[in-house]
This record gives C-alpha cells, sequence and structure tokens, in this order.
C-alpha cells in the first residue's frame, strides 16, 4: 500500500498535523474485511462531520453578510466623541443580514422583518448596532419576546408554521400594530438585502467631548433605492432560489457592485425626551422626522465577502451591549433586555469565549479579567488574574455617574411605560397606512392581509383580525373583512 511519507508538504493532514494517508479509503482487514478502530482518521473524519452543525440563531436563524468599511463624511462631533463618528475615520466593518423567523434552510424571500446587524471594528473596542431594516418593533417589553417568536415559528405538534398562531399572537398584542402594518406593506419583501433600509430601531444615547448627552436613532438608507417584492414574486423565488437573497448580495460583491447605504440620525436633546408627545424610548414608535429631521453623517460600503461563512458569518456574535465611549444604551425595556440576550445566546451557541474568535474579536489591544473556560485561546501568561493586585497588572477603578447616564426612580412595579399625550396602539400605523401610502399600496396591502387570514386563520382570532385593522382605520379593516368573506 503506498504511503503519504512527503513529511514536508502533505497533500492534506491528520488533525495532529500529521500526514494524511488517505482521505478515500478506511483500514480495513483484507479488501473485504471489517474495518479496525485504530483507524484514527476514518474515527476523527465521522467523529468531527457529526459535530459540524452547531445550534442555528433562535430567530435571525438565516442570513450571510460581507465586510465593508464606514466612512463618517460630516461633523456630528457636537453630538458625539465616539472615534468612529468624527469627521474622515473610516472603520472597518462587517454586516449581517437575516430574516428573523425562518430557519437555516428557510427561503429568503418570506414576508418577514430582516435583521441588519452591524459590527464596527473602531479604534476604541468593537462597536455593535443590531437592528433591522423597519424602524419599529412588535413589542416594548423583552418579557414578550420569547412568546412573540414561538407564535412565529412552528406548532408543537405538527411542527408547522401557523397564520392562526401568528395573529393569535399580534391580536392580543396591540402595540404590534405599527410593526405588522409595516409587514404587511410592501416593504415586508424587500427585493434585496442591497434594496432596503437599516434603522438601529431603538433610542441610544450620544455624549459629545463636553460630556453633553443626546438621545438618537440610525437611519441606514440604502444608495441602490428601494425595491420590493410583490407577493407573486416572492413566492415564485421561494421555489425557485431559496437562497436568493444571500446570492444577490454575495454575486454583487463577487462582480464589483459594492452596495452602500447612507448614515442618517435623528437627535433629540437630552431633555427634550422628558416631556416629548411620544415616549421616545417606545419601540414601537418612530420619531416623525418632522420633528426630528435626518441629519447626514456618512455611508457605509460593503466590498468583501467572506471567505468562510461559517467562520466569519455564522460565528459572528453580534450585541447591542457592545457600545463605546461616546454612545450609550437608553431606557428603552427592549434594548436593555437585548444588552443581556444576546451575548448570552452566543455563549450557548458558540461558547464562553465567543469573544475570542477571529471575527469577534476586537483590533483594539485588550486587558481583559475574563479567564480561562471551554477553547480558551487567549491569555494574559502569568499576569495577575484578580483586581486590585499588587504585581502590576493593571485594572480599571473609576466612581461616580457612568458616562451613559440616565435619572430614574419609583417603586419596583411591573407595568406599561406611562403614556404621553400621542401614545396609543395604533396612531403611527394609521399615519403610514393614510399619509405615507397610496392607494394602490393601501389595495395590496389589503389582498396581503386577507391572504393570510385564508391561510388557515379560524374564529375568534379571525373577528380580533378585523377588529385589530378597523381600530387603525374603519375604512380598511371593513375592506379587509369584505374582501375576506367574498371568498
Ligand atoms: P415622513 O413623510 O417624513 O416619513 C415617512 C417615512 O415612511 C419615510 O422614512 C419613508 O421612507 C417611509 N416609507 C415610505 N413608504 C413606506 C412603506 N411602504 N413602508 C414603510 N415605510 C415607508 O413622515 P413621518 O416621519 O412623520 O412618519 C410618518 C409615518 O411613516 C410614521 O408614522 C411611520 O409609520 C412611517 N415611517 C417613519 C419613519 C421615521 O423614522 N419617521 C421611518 C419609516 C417609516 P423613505 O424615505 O425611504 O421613502
Amino acid at each position: 500500500m503506498s504511503q503519504n511519507n512527503d513529511t514536508k508538504d502533505p497533500k492534506s493532514t491528520m488533525l495532529n498535523g500529521a500526514p494524511c494517508a488517505s482521505e478515500r479509503r478506511s483500514i480495513s482487514i483484507g479488501p473485504d474485511g471489517p474495518l479496525v478502530l485504530h483507524d484514527s482518521h476514518l474515527i476523527s473524519t465521522l467523529a468531527n462531520f457529526n459535530r459540524e452543525n452547531i445550534p442555528e440563531r433562535k430567530p435571525h436563524a438565516k442570513g450571510s453578510g460581507a465586510f465593508g468599511v464606514f466612512e463618517t463624511t460630516e461633523d456630528v462631533s457636537k453630538y458625539t466623541k465616539a472615534a468612529l463618528f468624527q469627521k474622515g475615520c473610516k472603520t472597518e466593518m462587517l454586516a449581517r443580514f437575516s430574516t428573523v423567523a425562518g430557519e437555516l434552510g428557510s427561503p429568503d424571500t418570506w414576508r418577514d422583518p430582516r435583521g441588519f446587524a452591524l459590527r464596527f471594528y473602531t479604534e476604541e473596542g468593537n462597536y455593535d448596532l443590531v437592528g433591522n431594516n423597519t424602524p419599529v418593533f412588535f413589542m416594548r417589553d423583552p418579557m414578550k419576546f420569547p412568546h412573540f417568536i414561538r407564535s412565529q415559528k412552528r406548532t408543537p405538534d405538527s411542527s408547522l408554521r401557523s397564520q392562526h398562531m401568528q395573529w393569535d399572537w399580534w391580536t392580543l398584542n396591540p402595540e404590534s400594530t405599527h410593526q405588522v402594518t409595516w409587514l404587511m406593506g410592501d416593504r415586508g419583501i424587500p427585493k434585496s438585502w442591497r434594496h432596503m433600509n437599516g434603522y438601529g430601531s431603538h433610542t441610544f444615547m450620544w455624549i459629545n467631548a463636553q460630556n453633553e448627552r443626546f438621545w438618537v436613532k440610525y437611519h441606514f438608507k440604502t444608495d441602490q433605492g428601494i425595491a420590493c417584492l410583490t407577493n407573486e414574486e416572492a413566492t415564485k423565488t421561494a421555489g425557485e432560489d431559496a437562497d436568493y437573497h444571500r446570492r444577490d448580495l454575495f454575486e454583487s460583491i463577487e462582480k464589483g457592485d459594492f452596495p452602500s447605504w447612507t448614515l442618517y440620525v435623528q437627535i433629540m436633546p437630552f431633555e427634550e425626551a422628558k416631556n416629548y408627545r411620544f415616549n421616545p424610548f417606545d419601540l414601537t414608535k418612530v420619531w416623525p422626522h418632522g420633528d426630528y429631521p435626518l441629519i447626514k453623517v456618512g455611508k457605509m460600503t460593503l466590498n468583501r465577502n467572506p471567505e468562510n461563512h461559517f467562520a466569519q458569518i455564522d460565528q459572528a456574535g453580534f450585541s447591542p451591549s457592545n457600545v463605546v465611549p461616546g454612545i450609550g444604551l437608553s431606557p428603552d425595556k427592549m434594548l436593555l433586555g437585548r444588552s443581556f440576550a444576546y451575548n448570552d445566546a452566543h455563549r450557548y451557541r458558540l461558547g464562553p469565549n465567543f469573544e475570542q474568535l477571529p471575527v469577534n474579536q476586537p483590533k483594539t489591544k485588550t486587558n481583559y479579567y475574563s479567564f480561562d473556560g471551554a477553547m480558551n485561546y487567549h491569555h494574559s501568561g502569568k499576569a495577575a488574574t484578580y483586581a486590585a493586585n499588587s504585581q502590576g497588572r493593571p485594572y480599571a477603578d473609576e466612581e461616580g455617574p457612568t458616562e451613559a447616564t440616565w435619572e430614574s426612580d419609583g417603586e419596583l412595579v411591573r407595568a406599561a411605560y406611562t403614556l404621553r399625550s400621542d401614545d396609543d396602539d395604533v396612531g403611527q400605523a394609521r399615519t403610514m397606512m393614510l399619509d405615507v401610502w397610496d392607494d394602490a399600496q393601501r389595495e395590496r396591502f389589503v389582498d396581503t392581509v386577507v391572504g393570510a387570514l385564508k391561510d388557515g386563520v379560524k374564529s375568534p382570532v379571525l373577528e380580533r383580525v378585523f377588529e385589530y385593522w378597523k381600530n387603525v382605520d374603519p375604512t380598511i379593516g371593513q375592506k379587509i373583512e369584505d374582501k375576506y368573506k367574498q371568498g
């Protein structure tokens, strides 16, 4: 039998680095005899194959992404001191786009919000902006999130997706109305990831060099222009090419057609939040542009495909808790819940040292007091593992208010947000439906809702759906009911 004895340049190797004899033949006792346990290459090949798959993300499982650069083109230093948002700064970045409810094999063109997760490898550490292609979301309290996601996934018995279950949850949680209106509208199925906007969705804090605080909302407007698929186009595409959006992004970048987005922000002075007519931290609401106009910041361009999807996209662990000096969170309850949940999901999926993987590693010098654990790779040698220490290892020791601070007081309660003068569940959905859309868009919306209802929504959910839409606009709600009953 021939051996692979070229130890300097073996054709392939085993896991220990020694030359591999064959990727095509296992060892048997004679050509027709049984296999042997000490064929360690066969054993590791089969064993590793069994372990290739890791748990998929619960929401946002199906996605892909690319690397690129963000350039700050405007002077916004009066709002933030963050290094990446200083005029002229160019920052390497990663973007991952995804559907929300679909699983790894689901078609890209099902109606769903799209994830729009961004990582900026800044000179002050990694900054992640984990947004969506919609400026709002379905709920205001993270306690509801797992319930919501289960209602959009699969039934316990048949493991089928169910419009009945989806609408059951939506109609029992009327704060979902704005996001469901958005979802059932034209933008509910983007033509490609390149043809959709991205939004930070939550309200965040910016802090300038004088430590003045501002509330901020991010809007990444596509430079390719908004384009969407009709229901018919999306259904056909789902059958013909389940990876349509993934392919579109990869092939565009491959041929040098680099997609870009222009970043705008809305800025609210810190004190104005207290008396603004909408709760500015409510994730089911936007800040109308008439109140807070868009301010240009810069441009993000995606120009480099991953070399390895699993290592660079699947193992990318984004988190809203990854902020840098000059940027903070806000009292948005959903944001605060997410700031725990994301890294916890990565610890489960990827292990406690996921931050050490190349795609997750910051480009900055680190000195963290976090040690060992499964698959630990980086270490600090024999340096002290505790603070305070008298062995010369530095440690931070600040006191006083945190940089991104806000005041809060009161008893511990379980309660919805206090309502402001213009706060309700349906007003902004109504504005979009009646003031932003035209007649043709409203007709397509009615058709889309009726189509979904005919896909297995039963009483009493059905009647609740009619009421849900009548609360937004009686005429549109009635149209939905009439069209459904016409059969
Ligand atoms: P504006 O007229 O200033 O803004 C309307 C917004 O609606 C624009 O951002 C526009 O995006 C977007 N839009 C247009 N068509 C659709 C669609 N089919 N689906 C979803 N969004 C669409 O008004 P206001 O700022 O006062 O907002 C009015 C309503 O517009 C809001 O109640 C909200 O429902 C919706 N909206 C508001 C946004 C905001 O941040 N203020 C953002 C997105 C939606 P584009 O510029 O790309 O055309």
